[in-house]
């Protein structure tokens, strides 16, 4: 059986320490795999990509619904994982 090292809690925590590039970088890699093997926590690294590149820009307001999806399964995922 296979056993993930990350679980998807550390994930949705420490997600932005990551795409900042702060996180060490044994905790990089083991983020960086999870995301390949975890679809819901990858899709949720491309919207905080995707909103992080658009406060950069400064080219368009970041996407409302984006920003509530992403605290709404933040907060799930927290309260689920044991
Ligand atoms: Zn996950």
């Amino acid at each position: 059986m296979a056993q993930k090292i990350t679980s998807c809690k550390d994930v949705a925590l420490r997600l932005q320490t990551y795409l900042d590039g702060e996180l060490d970088d044994k905790r990089m890699d083991q983020i960086r795999a999870h995301l390949d093997a975890c679809i819901d926590c990858g899709v949720e690294a491309d919207t905080f990509r995707e909103i992080k590149s658009d406060l950069g820009s400064l080219a368009q307001p970041v996407d409302a619904d984006a920003l509530a999806r992403l605290k709404e399964f933040s907060a799930r995922i927290v309260n689920e994982a044991s």
